[in-house]
């Protein structure tokens, strides 16, 4: 893994600049050779991340740009390794041409992600922290982006270290005790075993919690849009989103099967489906989709329902807005508010509290819908400080942590010997460790060490 690689760090295509980046070994070695300073301070004696302005180089030596470089040497430095960086103008040639010469240089192109991996690998950033920079590239909202900032600086890895310390501590007290039983070293007492489980438990609990939340700035609110056949739904969904995602026809059941696309409202990110027509499916296709659309607007958090204003109710409308009656949250969009009225809002608002006339052909109404999104999932308290898991890898770690710990809890109240107890809060460890990347034994050992002085 010590190899010297290089990547432009800016994305593919013109643009004002165009960095290069180099981590590994001889990274200074290689720019400089690519990167001639106008000045007499050499790239390879220059202090760390002091900008030098000069020429940049093709492979043959040939000028091809001006711009600026700097290294920063290991382990000062976002990978922890002797790094460089050349800021050259956005030109994809210009790019293509420095790098195949930083080639020449013994440099291989870097992997997807290498960049980051190797920060992970050499303690730079948490696994957590790994995932946020990608998060952060990413986001969709300035919420989201927010958040994945918090957890690059470490909001989440703090709240997981929180618990895995108490453990931690549990875990080298059983160890002390075990290990060396002729030291005078306070013996268990159920309570403090039961008062640290408790606590970690807690923790681990309240951070499930963060799921919905994490998941909904991630991937996007869970959002059905529900209504008869014609009601407008694919043309709602294609006005949220921007462009034709969904077929618009004035046939009824055009959409046989459910369609998923994002868009932000209101400054939430929704993820939604346009649900296939809800109504009795003939073919065996259709009844698939109208299988999947129940399903969708079960799982959903928010249910659009869209109802067609210029037309009076159907039994089919009915039935649409008893399915959505029982999502966790319903806006009632009054659609094709641009032709004359068939629908008294009045009426239905006893049934929906959250009314909305709207025309999907004219885009009206849409920004109340955002508003009124915004009020019913507000994004604003997702400072920087609060820690979300926002990933199914993460979950799965802190679930396994929970199920573990809850075995030694019930072991303990059924006065389980100590060294049983243990494995299961080890494996709790190991599992909560997986989501930052902690590695289990050195804590131990350290914390046995430094806490309880064994052997002085
Ligand atoms: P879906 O079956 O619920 O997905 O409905 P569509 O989006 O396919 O729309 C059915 C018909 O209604 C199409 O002819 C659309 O052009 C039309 N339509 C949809 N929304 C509006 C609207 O806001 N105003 C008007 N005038 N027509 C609309």
């Amino acid at each position: 893994m010590s190899d010297l690689i290089a990547a432009a760090a800016t994305p593919p295509g013109a643009g004002g600049v165009g960095i290069l980046r180099l981590s590994g070994p001889g990274a200074a070695r290689a720019a400089a050779a690519v990167f001639h300073p106008a000045g007499s301070l050499a790239l390879t004696e220059a202090p760390d991340r002091q900008l030098l302005y000069g020429s940049v180089l093709d492979r043959q030596g040939a000028v091809i740009d001006t711009g600026l470089a700097f290294v920063s040497r290991a382990p000062h430095s976002y990978t922890g390794e002797d790094t460089a960086e050349l800021q050259c103008h956005g030109s994809p040639m210009v790019l293509s041409l420095a790098l195949e010469a930083l080639y020449a240089q013994g440099a291989r192109q870097a992997l997807p992600g290498e960049f980051t991996k190797r920060a992970f690998l050499n303690g730079k950033l948490d696994l957590t922290q790994a995932e946020a920079v990608i998060d952060l590239i990413d986001a969709e909202t300035p919420a989201a982006a927010r958040q994945a900032a918090g957890r690059l600086e470490g909001a989440l890895s703090r709240r997981i270290s929180a618990i895995y310390d108490g453990l931690v501590d549990l875990s080298a007290h059983f160890h002390a005790v075990l290990d060396y039983p002729d030291e005078d070293i306070d013996p268990f007492r159920a309570e403090t075993i039961s008062a640290a489980l408790t606590t970690a438990l807690e923790g681990v609990s309240a951070l499930l919690a963060t799921y919905d939340r994490g998941r909904q700035l991630t991937a996007g609110l869970p959002t059905a849009i529900v209504g008869r056949p014609n009601a407008g739904k694919s043309s709602l969904l294609n006005a949220l989103v921007g462009y034709d995602r969904a077929i618009v026809t004035q046939l009824p059941g055009t959409t046989r099967d459910t369609i998923e696309a994002r868009a932000t409202l209101g400054g939430v990110l929704l993820n939604l489906t346009d649900t296939a027509g809800l109504r009795d499916a003939g073919d065996e296709a259709e009844q698939l989709g109208v299988a999947r659309s129940r399903a969708a607007a079960r799982e959903a958090q928010l249910i659009l329902l869209v109802l067609d204003g210029s037309a009076p109710l159907t039994p089919e409308d009915r039935e649409a807005m008893d399915l959505a009656k029982v999502a966790p949250a319903c806006i009632c969009l009054v659609n094709k508010s641009d032709l004359p009225q068939a629908l008294d809002p009045e009426a239905l608002a006893g049934e929906f509290p959250h009314l909305c006339p709207v025309s999907a052909k004219t885009q009206a109404g849409l920004e109340e819908l955002g508003a009124r999104i915004a009020a019913l999932f507000p994004q604003g308290d997702t400072s920087g400080g609060e820690a979300l898991l926002t990933n199914a890898r993460q979950v799965d770690a802190v679930r396994r942590a929970e199920a573990d710990l809850l075995q030694a809890w019930v072991g303990l109240e059924a006065g389980m010997p100590p060294d049983l107890l243990l494995s299961d809060v080890e494996a709790a460890l190991q599992a909560l460790g997986e989501v930052t990347g902690t590695t289990l034994r050195e804590d131990i050992t350290s914390r046995i060490f430094q806490r309880f002085c064994v052997g002085k």
